[in-house]
């Protein structure tokens, strides 16, 4: 465990709040994630865990994981369910025709190509993996409109796999709390990988996006409200409620 230093020769975020001091040891760290507990208990469950303990299903979740790239939470729960209506496993989602699928998710953002991902994703697992969702990392990397965080998605809460998803949320917060100093995903999954104790890779994600959502927002964060004030750097936040 270590506290967080700026690295020689990476480019630094602009920082407008006040640093604050705090060591991310492993103690800091458990505090920080009983308190998100907390205030999760609070908030409606986010889609994918929903579908998660809805289906028990890895499938399930990265089609419903491919849905919500760029599409609102809502939006995402009421497009999976009107598509797993019509088709619950790969032979079923493959012999659908993209405009079925298509008009399944829509509004969701890039329906049209995520349809067509989908149909081919289906087909793939088919194919290749005896109509399994894949196991590890590279093989899910390989399938069309899969990155890092749909796939470390689907090991985690999929297969139960130790993998940190981080999406917008969990880039952003990890910041603004001065635990990761880092410019892209990529960099606050590898700097996290380092932080956190393995048993807080998988539930990581849903504690931050649920936080994300309801107290620490991309713009105007609720700060006067928050649990996390004590512990945070606010780096990077220009204006707070
Ligand atoms: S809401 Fe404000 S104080 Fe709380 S974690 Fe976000 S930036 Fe920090």
């Amino acid at each position: 465990m270590r506290s967080a230093a700026p690295k020689a020769g990476v480019e630094q975020p602009r920082y407008h709040g006040p640093l604050m001091n705090t060591t991310w040891n492993e103690p800091i760290i458990r505090d920080l994630v009983a308190r998100l507990e907390l205030f999760r208990q609070g908030c409606r469950v986010t889609t994918l865990v929903e579908v998660e303990r809805a289906t028990r299903s890895p499938f399930h979740i990265l089609v419903a994981c491919v849905i919500s790239l760029r599409t609102k939470d809502e939006v995402t729960a009421q497009g999976s369910a009107r598509l797993f209506d019509l088709a619950q496993t790969p032979e079923a989602m493959a012999k659908l025709a993209e405009s079925t699928i298509a008009k399944a998710i829509f509004p969701a953002g890039f329906y049209n190509t995520k349809a067509r991902q989908l149909r081919q994703i289906s087909a793939i697992l088919v194919e290749e993996h005896h109509s399994e969702v894949p196991k590890n990392e590279a093989d899910l990397l390989a399938l069309p409109g899969v990155g890092r965080k749909t796939a470390n998605l689907v090991l985690g809460i999929g297969h139960g796999i130790p993998a940190i998803c981080v999406d917008t949320h969990v880039h952003r917060i990890p910041n603004r709390l001065g635990m990761v100093q880092t410019l892209k995903p990529d960099q606050t999954e590898k700097e996290l990988r380092v932080l956190l104790p393995e048993d807080l890779w998988i539930p990581i994600n849903d504690l931050l996006v649920t936080f994300g959502q309801n107290q620490c927002h991309p713009v105007s964060p609720r700060c006067s409200t928050c649990p996390l004030d004590d512990l945070c750097g606010k780096v990077g936040v220009e204006r707070s409620r």
